[in-house]
């Protein structure tokens, strides 16, 4: 799967919650989204991402692959951190991006069990990242304007946009 790359519009829009079946379309997103995720060197992906508009995220955290369906982060730590994100999206581009420490997040997996997932520190960042991205919002959303300006002129630079 190709992982699309700012500015794709797709990249922009909300995507829609998926119907938990068991079934094997779904799986086969999660596989081969896993695969491109470990392709590109990533540790989390997002369905839109390639071009999908459903609301599926893959993540590879601490040796732990997991996948997760219609996630809600329901909990944010007060406690933020400033540190520096990158994005199979926007390759060559890394700006700093304040989150929550800590945060829980529930959805379910793909055969439709409902999951909460407790975390922190990078995984923490990672889920709150690839949610992002089911709401259309990417990491240059998240950063002050003048970070966000040079952020983009060298993204525009480095890939001839
Ligand atoms: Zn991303």
């Amino acid at each position: 799967m190709e992982v699309l790359r700012h500015p794709s519009p797709i990249l922009k829009s909300r995507a829609r919650e998926v119907d938990i079946v068991d079934d094997t379309t779904l799986r086969d997103l999660v596989r081969l989204m896993a695969e491109t995720m470990h392709a590109e060197n990533g540790v989390g992906l997002a369905a839109p991402q390639v071009g999908v508009d459903k609301r599926v995220i893959v993540f590879d955290v601490d040796e732990r692959l997991a996948a997760l369906c219609n996630p809600v982060i329901t909990e944010f730590s007060d406690e933020t951190a400033l540190d520096d994100e990158g994005c199979l999206s926007l390759p060559g581009v890394t700006v700093p991006v304040e989150r929550s420490v800590r945060v829980v997040c529930t959805g379910r997996t793909i055969e439709g069990d409902e999951v909460t997932l407790e975390a922190e520190e990078l995984l923490a960042r990672v889920l709150q990242h690839e949610i992002d991205h089911l709401d259309g919002v990417i990491i240059l959303d998240r950063c002050p304007p003048e970070v966000r300006k040079s952020a983009i002129k060298a993204y525009n630079q480095a890939n001839d946009v």
